[in-house]
């Protein structure tokens, strides 16, 4: 299933369980073709926290970044991603496991993006109007809810945002796992991570 071996060519299809921090490094990577420094290595530890293989994560970057040959990826970005893996560089520590993904704390509170970087999370980084303009970009349009996470952010309650947001574009499937006994209150626990967002939705919708 898409869960268990996630390839290259279904990224598409399961970035609609993305979190928003990880679905606007997406959009903006199939807008541009590309995506800076910080970006890529922020989607890179996602996307193998999703369980994408070191093979299938380098062939959906180069396939990604369609305006540069392939002598400039391997030169410039292949490296980066083997070391992000673990599989070059690094000390013996991190040689074979590399780098761990991102959590909420670590993308809250990392140096802000600029100069047309797109990491971080957007609903700290990302001026309010732009964050409610992604948000319906990514289909959630409830007016209530969106009033709502105006004030999350207003009030710097930035996780509380995304964690509403996740609650309430799941609804009926947590009304029905809570309902049939099927989750645990713990499995239902706050959102700290991107990844968990993603496996959680994922699961809740299949
Ligand atoms: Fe991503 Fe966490 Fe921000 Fe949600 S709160 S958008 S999962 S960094």
């Amino acid at each position: 299933d898409g869960l268990s071996a996630p390839t290259a060519n279904s990224i598409d299809v399961l970035s609609k369980h993305f979190p928003l921090c990880m679905q606007n490094l997406h959009m903006n990577l199939r807008a541009n073709s590309h995506l800076k420094h910080f970006g890529r290595l922020q989607y890179t530890l996602f996307l193998k926290g999703i369980g994408l293989s070191l093979e299938e994560c380098i062939l959906f970057w180069r396939r990604s970044f369609k305006l540069i040959t392939d002598e400039k990826f391997t030169k410039e970005y292949k490296y980066n991603i083997r070391h992000s893996y673990g599989d070059v560089g690094g000390d013996a520590n991190r040689r074979g496991r590399g780098y761990t993904p991102y959590s909420c704390q670590k993308l809250l509170t990392e140096p802000v993006p600029s100069g047309g970087q797109n990491h971080g999370c957007p609903y700290r980084t990302f001026k309010e109007d732009n964050l409610i303009a992604l948000l319906q970009k990514t289909g959630v349009s409830d007016r209530d809810l969106l009033k709502t996470v105006r004030e999350d952010v207003g009030k710097k309650r930035y996780h509380v945002a995304c964690n509403r947001v996740f609650e309430h574009s799941h609804k009926r499937e947590i009304k029905k796992v809570k309902d049939d006994g099927t989750w645990s209150a713990a499995d239902l626990d706050t959102i700290v991570h991107p990844n968990t967002f993603f496996k959680r939705s994922w699961l809740l919708k299949h």
